[in-house]
């Protein structure tokens, strides 16, 4: 029987949402006079090429043979050298890269493709953390964050906010346009990641204004600037806290027990033998200066037969018998962010952390907000092409995924990204060499 490809939503598949990219790049004005050799949109393909092939960097091509290629399936006029791609990106401003997240955002919800994503009554859920993806004692820019050491030398490092919709259920993650933490423009204070935070929730209010969001964030974020802020935006939230950082919380929680106020619901599962305890009251003090932002605390304890794992958040959703056990995998599912993100761009094949290039300006933060934008791309296919999907399972990993994509791209001429894929689900018969013996 002949296998036949997995039809895919159209406008979501690569060739769509290249072409979308495509015409968003070329909206970024020039920022050089003139009518320069190669326009700032084929330099900002081109890098976004070189990440959504996973390459180490553009010269790990065979420029002669794949330029075709570039061209036809991401549209590109002329390839920049690795050179001159780095001196046309690095005056770009990262900032002019955010309608890019939109456009595919917006195509995701046209096309109904987050309702696999919507976690409780219409609502998304929003991690939020922050990654280093750079460091160096002697390569710097403008951006850099500088940590000055008592020896006189100095460490230059390049962080971001990373934030993206994820779902217990779902491996795939859609990041959104992550916020750089950098050097101010005309302060010498390091930037920190509690600033990126209030930064990046204005602009999502901006981008997505009415937006159901759960943010779901490690323990640092629990603190009551953050949470006021969240409340001020209409944000949801799930924040983890821990004992050595909120004792005042936990005493209060204790004496709320003490008072009968605290309610125990046991739950176990037989269908993966695990065993939960789960701990919840409501309308605590979040610390002692704060008394008056209130919030709901619940804790969970997991027994899988041999070990104990223990976890506490704190919520502005109501916890009730009913609604505790979603909670607790909403606030556990926060570690998509590091996991299906941050360690997928190091580890799989993204080079998250090499070094394409630092620049003087911005094009390191440039780079990293094409690969994120590259990553996006990616994970709707994962999301919503079932050819993707089919190409992933045949192959078994993304590592090798992308090993063949590459090989394919660099070997024969293809037409779009939905060839590549077809022919990578399908296998390429390569033709057997005929030899003519003489006798
Ligand atoms: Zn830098």
């Amino acid at each position: 029987m002949a296998m036949m490809a997995p039809k895919a939503r159209k406008h979501l598949s690569a060739d769509a949402l290249l072409s979308m990219l495509r015409s968003s790049f070329a909206d970024i004005a020039d920022h050089r006079p003139g009518k320069p050799d190669i326009s700032l949109t084929d330099a900002l393909l081109s890098a976004f090429a070189m990440f959504s092939l996973k390459s180490s960097s553009l010269l790990a091509f065979d420029k002669e043979r794949t330029e075709g290629n570039l061209q036809r399936v991401y549209g590109i006029e002329r390839v920049p050298c690795d050179t001159a791609m780095r001196e046309i990106l690095d005056p770009v401003e990262p900032e002019s890269l955010r309608p890019l997240f939109k456009g595919v955002f917006r195509a995701l919800q046209r096309g109904k493709a987050l309702e696999e994503m919507v976690f409780v009554e219409g609502h998304y859920l929003l991690a939020l953390d922050g990654t280093g993806y750079f460091s160096s004692q002697q390569i710097h820019c403008e951006s850099c964050l500088a940590t000055h050491h008592r020896n006189g030398t100095v460490t230059y490092r390049h962080q971001m906010l990373g934030a993206a919709l994820i779902h217990p259920d779902q491996r795939a993650v859609i990041p959104l346009m992550p916020e750089p933490i950098i050097k101010q423009d005309g302060t010498e204070k390091n930037d920190c990641e509690r600033n990126a935070a209030k930064r990046f929730i204005t602009k999502l209010r901006q981008d997505h204004p009415h937006l159901k969001v759960i943010v779901t964030e490690d323990s640092l974020s629990s603190n009551a600037p953050h949470i006021q802020c969240l409340h001020d935006h209409h944000l949801h939230y799930i924040l983890g806290v821990k004992e050595g950082d909120h004792a005042y919380l936990f005493e209060q929680v204790t004496a709320a027990e003490h008072a009968g106020r605290v309610t125990y619901y046991d739950r176990d599962d037989a269908e993966t033998g695990l065993r939960h305890r789960f701990r919840f009251v409501s309308d605590m003090p979040l610390n002692e200066a704060n008394a008056d932002l209130r919030v709901n605390f619940l804790e969970c304890w997991e027994w899988d037969g041999e070990k104990v794992q223990h976890f506490s958040w704190v919520t502005d959703l109501r916890v009730n018998k009913g609604t505790v056990y979603q909670l607790m995998r909403g606030g556990r599912a926060r570690w998509r962010i590091e996991n299906e993100t941050f360690n997928t761009l190091k580890n799989q094949g993204y080079h998250f952390e090499h070094n394409y290039g630092h620049g003087y300006q911005h094009l390191s933060v440039v780079f990293a907000v094409l690969m994120m934008l590259a990553f996006l791309v990616d994970q709707v296919q994962q999301l919503c092409c079932p050819l993707f999907q089919a190409v992933w399972a045949k192959l078994g990993s993304k590592r090798r995924l992308w090993e063949r994509m590459r090989a394919l791209f660099y070997d024969y001429a293809l037409e779009s990204m939905r060839y590549l894929f077809a022919a990578l689900f399908y296998g390429w018969k390569k033709t057997a060499p005929m030899f003519v013996d003489s006798s």
